[in-house]
C-alpha cells in the first residue's frame, strides 16, 4: 500500500497527460510559455482570485509576498506553531521575527484566542512591529479565517494565507486561495493539486501587487528581463509542470475531491469510536491532504505504527517536532509551555495513507490492523 498513490492519477489521466507533456516538448517553450498563463487563469478562476501568479514551488510563493510587502528586521509575523518548517523559514529568511502561535487541539489550525495574545505581548514589548498572519489550512481544513480577520483588522496587520495543504478546500463556499490579503499554495507532488516535480502559486485581487511580484519572480526585471530595477528572484513554474497541472485541476475539481471525502468517511465510520478522527467544522470542505488522528499517547502511537508497517501499510508523522522546538528557531527562546496543544499533537497525532484513488477496501485492511493493535495495547 502507499501512503498517497500518485500512480492511480496517472493511469487514469496518463492520455491528457502525456499529450499535454508532449505540446510542451514539441513547443519547445519551456520557461514561461503559453500554458504557465493558462494555467494561472484556469487556477485563479478556480479559487476565485482576480489573478494567480505562478512560481517555483509553495515556499517561493510565501516569500515573493514577503519580499513585495518589504517585510524584514524589526518584523513580527504570526505563524502557527504545528505546521511545515517553510511557513515560519521564510520568515526568518526575510529577516523578520517568527512568533509561534499554539493550534487548535480540534482543527490543529493557529488559535485566534492565543493569536490575540500573542500580538498583545509583541507590541507591549515594543521590540517588534506586528506586521502580518501567516495562518496555514493545515492538512486540507481552513483556518478560522472570520476570527483572523477580525483580528488583522483590529490590530493592523496583513493576513497571508499558507494555503500549502489545502487546494480544494473551502469555508463556507468560499475558496482556500481566496483568503487574507493574498494566498499561496504549493503544487509539491503529494498535496492536493501536486504536479510531477515543485511548482507553487500566489493569488490576489490586487493588479499592483500582481505586477511587482511579476517583476520580484524574474530577477526584478522591468521592461524585460535584462532591465532590472529591483533585487528579485528566480522563481518562475515550468511549462511542462503548467501543462500537467490544468489537466490535473480539472480532475481534482470534477471528482477527486468528492472521492477523498468518501474515503475519509469510510475511516471515520470505523475509527469514531476507537481515535480522535479530523474535526471538519461547519462549513468546511477539506481537501484531505492527510487524514490524521490521535492517539491517547506516544507509545499507543508507536504500537500502531509498528502494527502498520508490519501489515505494510505506511504511515507519517506530521509533525514530530513543533517548530518552537526546532533547532533552527532555538535562538528565539520561546517558551515551551505556551505550546501545550503542539507539543501534545506531535507525540499523539498519526496520518493514515489516503487519497482521491484509496479502494476503500484498503481503508478496510488499515483500520482492521490499527483497531486490532489498538485492542492488544489498551488490554480490551
Ligand atoms: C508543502 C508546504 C509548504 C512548502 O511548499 P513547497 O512547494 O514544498 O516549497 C509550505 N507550507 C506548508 C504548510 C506546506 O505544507
Amino acid at each position: 500500500m502507499r501512503f498517497r498513490d500518485l500512480s492511480a492519477q496517472y493511469t487514469r489521466y496518463q492520455t491528457a497527460i502525456d499529450a499535454a507533456i508532449q505540446d510542451v516538448v514539441n513547443s519547445t517553450e519551456f520557461i514561461s510559455g503559453p500554458a504557465v498563463t493558462r494555467f494561472e487563469h484556469h487556477i485563479a478562476t478556480v479559487a476565485g482570485t482576480d489573478y494567480c501568479v505562478s512560481c517555483a514551488n509553495g515556499t517561493d510563493a510565501l516569500s515573493l509576498v514577503m519580499m513585495a510587502w518589504g517585510i524584514g528586521e524589526g518584523d513580527a509575523v504570526f505563524v502557527p506553531d504545528y505546521t511545515f518548517f517553510a511557513t515560519a523559514e521564510i520568515v526568518s529568511y526575510c529577516g523578520a521575527t517568527p512568533i509561534f502561535v499554539d493550534v487548535d487541539p480540534r482543527t490543529f489550525n493557529i488559535d485566534p484566542k492565543k493569536l490575540q495574545i500573542a500580538i498583545e505581548k509583541v507590541i507591549a514589548e515594543g521590540q517588534l512591529f506586528p506586521k502580518v498572519i501567516i495562518p496555514v489550512d493545515l492538512f486540507g481544513v481552513p483556518a478560522d479565517y472570520p476570527a483572523i480577520d477580525a483580528l488583522a483588522r483590529k490590530y493592523g496587520l496583513k493576513v497571508l494565507e499558507d494555503g500549502a495543504q489545502g487546494f480544494g478546500a473551502s469555508l463556507n463556499g468560499k475558496m482556500v486561495g481566496s483568503f487574507g490579503d493574498v494566498a499561496t499554495t504549493s503544487f509539491f507532488p503529494v498535496k492536493p493539486l501536486g504536479c510531477y516535480g515543485d511548482g507553487g502559486a500566489i493569488f490576489t485581487n490586487d493588479k499592483a501587487l500582481v505586477d511587482l511580484l511579476k517583476s520580484i519572480r524574474v530577477h526584478g526585471k522591468g521592461d524585460d528581463k535584462y532591465d532590472n530595477v529591483r533585487i528579485g528572484v528566480n522563481s518562475r513554474l515550468d511549462t511542462l509542470q503548467a501543462a500537467i497541472l490544468d489537466v490535473k485541476l480539472d480532475a481534482l475539481m470534477a471528482h477527486e475531491l468528492d472521492d477523498v471525502a468518501k474515503v475519509a468517511a469510510r475511516y471515520n465510520q470505523h475509527l469514531a469510536d476507537a481515535v480522535v478522527t479530523p474535526f471538519i467544522p461547519e462549513g468546511v470542505v477539506s481537501a484531505y491532504a492527510q487524514y490524521t488522528i490521535q492517539l491517547r499517547s506516544a507509545q499507543e502511537r508507536a504500537q500502531v505504527v509498528s502494527a502498520l508497517k508490519a501489515h505494510d501499510i505506511p504511515t507519517m508523522i506530521y509533525y514530530t517536532i513543533p517548530l518552537h522546538r526546532q533547532k533552527a528557531f532555538h535562538h528565539l527562546n520561546a517558551n515551551d509551555a505556551d505550546f501545550p496543544v503542539s507539543n501534545q499533537l506531535s507525540q499523539t497525532a498519526l496520518s493514515l495513507p489516503i487519497g482521491p484513488y484509496m479502494p476503500l477496501e484498503d481503508v478496510d485492511t488499515v483500520c482492521t490492523v490499527l483497531l486490532d493493535a489498538l485492542r492488544s495495547f489498551r488490554g480490551e
